[in-house]
């Protein structure tokens, strides 16, 4: 057998006094297999898939970094992993401290009067941040701000959180400069205006430098600032959004803060909020009293909780601890990533289109495939191609305000010569474009699944490789 179960450390009970005849299993059908072809089967499908350990992933707006092992060791220690979500509040003071501790952290790096750790993901802190701006507005009596402005190169869960909330969404332009056009902002500004939600550095990986103006104006007409914090990587420890008069921003601890994600791996999107959006924040919230840490419940205009439990903790503690090994220099975070963005950028300089070649980019930045259109082929054959030469294909066809995207986000893990491999692959294939589109078209050539029908294969997803 190539697995052995456990000794039984619980009472032994009989399965006919829990379940009853009609929904037991009559024979368990498990395959007996040599311990050594299940370590090689397993060991080889693992070598036909992509991840950060085996490559780069360029996914732009993912920020898929490296995951320190020491993440792993930490949340894999056995008091911590084994914590059950109901255990009494004084037999789990040091997880709970992790918790309020990682609280804290996010604070003091976003700038904000709290946090509620609650949120499964970002799209999820989402959310609530605009529950929590629902919940503002209810209270104030501004039943008549009903509208939430959002530019046309955010995410698509942005308006996708704002529609379940009930609100309405306008579409603010973005300028010539890739940053919200001043002017179609202004106008669009209205007293039916709940809040702007604005992802700063925005989803072109180019920074909003009007974003204090944009409070100023918001909340001159008691509207609220909601930021996007899935760009956070490219300014942690460097600024903090809370200081430019955001009200309101998730985390995205998986990108940020390196928990492996993607491929439905867990997430957790911590809310950060100021002063005004305090009273309505989840429950429970972790607190300290000076002695000992404690679940607090009684919080009067909660917008009440959105998980059964009280969130991810894995990825809270692998989060903790990445920060912790920064300490004082997780600045340092931010600067790499932005450096070696500006510098693949560089090194890519004239290979394909680039929109915003005029204005600086920060942790990532997005070129455009169009000029392969003349060709024959188009930035969906440049990422399957990529796949080819050992890499994983950079985000495609977002942000949808550039034609033929291909959005890049290195992270501050990769080194000068992975960039500069990676650069060379995507000269490479727009060079093979021009002498042969078809190869563009057909790819990926080496890897055991081809062409994928995405949308299908998302609704409808088979796990079995052919042998
Ligand atoms: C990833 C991302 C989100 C959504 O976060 P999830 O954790 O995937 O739900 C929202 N906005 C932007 C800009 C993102 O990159």
């Amino acid at each position: 057998m190539a697995y052995r179960l456990p000794t039984l450390d619980v009472p032994e009970v009989r399965p006919e006094e829990l379940i009853p005849e009609k929904y037991r299993r009559k024979a368990l059908n498990i395959a007996s297999i040599p311990e050594l072809k299940a370590v090689r089967k397993f060991t080889n499908l693992s070598h036909k898939n992509y991840s950060v350990d085996t490559t780069m992933v360029p996914l732009g707006s993912c920020t898929m970094k490296y995951n320190p092992r020491i993440n792993e060791e930490i949340a894999n220690i056995e008091s911590f992993r084994c914590a059950h979500p109901l255990t009494p509040e004084e037999f789990i003071q040091g997880t709970l401290r992790v918790a309020y501790e990682l609280k804290e952290l996010l604070k003091k790096l976003g700038g904000f009067a709290e946090v509620s750790l609650q949120p499964a993901a970002g799209s999820q802190g989402e959310l609530l941040g605009l529950l929590l701006i629902l919940a503002y507005h209810r209270d104030k009596g501004n039943n008549h701000k009903t509208v939430v402005l959002i530019p046309d190169s955010a995410h698509g869960t942005n308006p996708a959180s704002a529609a379940i909330c009930g609100f309405h969404v306008k579409t603010v332009k973005s300028d010539k400069n890739g940053e919200l056009d001043w002017d179609d902002f202004m106008k669009k500004l209205g007293d039916d205006v709940a809040c702007l939600m604005i992802t700063n550095p925005n989803t072109l990986g180019i920074f909003e430098r009007k974003i204090k103006e944009m409070a100023y104006e918001l909340h001159k007409r008691d509207a609220l600032l909601y930021m996007d914090g899935a760009n956070f990587n490219a300014i942690v420890g460097m600024a903090k959004p809370g200081d430019w008069g955001v009200d309101v921003m998730h985390f995205n601890l998986h990108k940020t803060f390196s928990t492996p994600h993607g491929g439905g791996g867990p997430g957790s999107g911590p809310v950060g909020v100021s002063e005004k959006l305090k009273p309505y924040l989840p429950v429970p919230q972790v607190e300290f009293d000076g002695k000992r840490y404690y679940l607090n419940h009684d919080i009067p205009k909660t917008v009440g909780r959105l998980l059964a439990f009280h969130g991810h903790f894995g990825v809270w503690i692998r989060a903790l601890a990445y920060i912790l090994t920064y300490g004082s220099e997780i600045k340092k975070v931010a600067e790499y990533a932005v450096l070696n963005a500006r510098y693949l950028r560089h090194l890519l300089w004239g290979t394909l289109a680039d929109p915003y070649a005029h204005v600086p980019c920060m942790h990532e930045f997005v070129l455009s495939c169009s000029p392969l259109l003349k060709k024959g082929t188009n930035a969906y054959g440049v990422a399957k191609r990529l796949l080819d030469y050992g890499f994983y294909a950079p985000t495609v066809y977002f942000p949808l305000v550039v034609r033929e995207a291909l959005m890049i986000e290195p992270t501050e893990t990769e080194n000068p010569e992975t960039l500069r491999r990676f650069a060379e692959a995507i000269k490479t294939i727009v060079k093979e474009a021009s002498e042969d589109s078809s190869v563009l078209n057909g790819a990926p050539h080496t890897i055991p699944v081809k062409r994928i029908k995405e949308a299908e294969a998302n609704r409808k997803p088979i796990f079995k490789l052919k042998d």
